[in-house]
């Protein structure tokens, strides 16, 4: 463990809604670390700027979030799965040099591992939704962990047509009209939309369809219950939820920058819960 002083922060436009804060601070207290985890407001104009002066900053790292993941990867030397996904959202200097990952693959698995153990297992059919950001995340995991075939529902289908171009033959791209249809026989379905956050329609699924061992897991945390991951749970499907991927996801961040391997656990868990049900409350009320 490291003794000297060392500070990393997330980097976005906005950044006020950034839960990392909270999760880094938490891992630095419960790891007796000296250091601290900030919020930098940085508008696109000053982004290159700023992370080329990162170190002089004072800082040994970053977390990169909206609008400035794009740009995080073209201005660092990036590692296959930042490049992969298109993105980059975890930043630190490496031998003097600024290197970037993306840390939403291996939330996405390691939360899965965590959740339901076992589910890459037999690992033939997935539904993915949604063909943004996190979908392409959520592929190349897939792909990683053998998945057979990836069933690829957007409601643009242009977009989930990339994607299909992209990943290559185990993709397949159906209609958003045809999702009932291609949930028989999937071991996993993914939502990776925005839809069932405060504000968005529910995702209508017909869970019938869905064979009893399925897993489902959803990219969204607010709320932490969606109404999908809630339908599955009232089916006794296994579930695995976006705040479990988004805990996950920091680890390697941390373990980068401060040089311990911090553990998600439920203490955390219920902090970043009780935080986010304010947010909900807020939207809602
Ligand atoms: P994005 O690039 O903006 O993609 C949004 C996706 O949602 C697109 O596929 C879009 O479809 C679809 N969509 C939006 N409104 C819709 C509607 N009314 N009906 C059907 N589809 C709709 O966003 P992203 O970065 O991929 O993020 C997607 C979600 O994942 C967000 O909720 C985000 O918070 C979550 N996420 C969570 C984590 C985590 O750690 N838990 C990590 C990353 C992302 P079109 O292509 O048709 O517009």
């Amino acid at each position: 463990m490291t003794t000297t002083f060392r500070a990393a922060c997330v980097i976005g436009w906005p950044v006020e809604h950034s839960r990392s804060p909270l999760i880094h601070n938490y891992w630095l207290k419960r790891y007796g670390i000296v250091g601290e985890y900030r919020r930098e407001l940085v508008p696109p104009e000053e982004f290159a700027a700023f992370i080329r002066t990162l170190g002089a900053r004072g800082y040994v790292g970053a977390n990169v979030t909206l609008p400035h993941k794009e740009a995080a990867l073209a201005l660092s030397k990036s590692d296959e799965r930042a490049r992969a996904v298109g993105a980059a959202n975890t930043l630190w200097i490496g031998d003097g040099v600024l290197r970037s990952t993306n840390t939403d693959v291996e939330g996405f698995l390691n939360n899965l591992d965590a959740s339901a153990p076992h589910w890459d297992r037999d690992l033939g059919k997935a539904v993915v939704l949604g063909a943004g950001g996190a979908a392409r995340a959520v592929i190349y995991g897939l792909l990683t962990r053998g998945v057979q075939q990836i069933i690829l529902v957007n409601r643009t289908p242009g977009r989930a047509e990339l994607l299909r171009q992209k990943f290559g033959p185990r993709v397949h791209v159906a209609r958003w009209g045809e999702l009932d249809a291609t949930l028989a026989d999937a071991a996993l379905l993914a939502n990776t939309t925005t839809l069932g956050m405060p504000g968005q329609p529910d995702l209508a699924i017909d869970f019938a369809r869905l064979p009893v061992h399925a897993i489902v897991a959803d990219l969204v945390y607010v709320p932490v219950e969606t109404p999908l991951l809630a339908q599955a749970k009232s089916r006794d499907l296994r579930t695995a939820d976006g705040l479990g991927m988004l805990l996950h996801q920091a680890v390697r961040g941390f373990e980068l920058w401060f040089v311990t391997k911090p553990e998600v656990t439920a203490e955390l868990r219920a902090l970043i819960e009780g935080d986010l049900g304010g947010a909900v409350r807020k939207v809602s009320g």
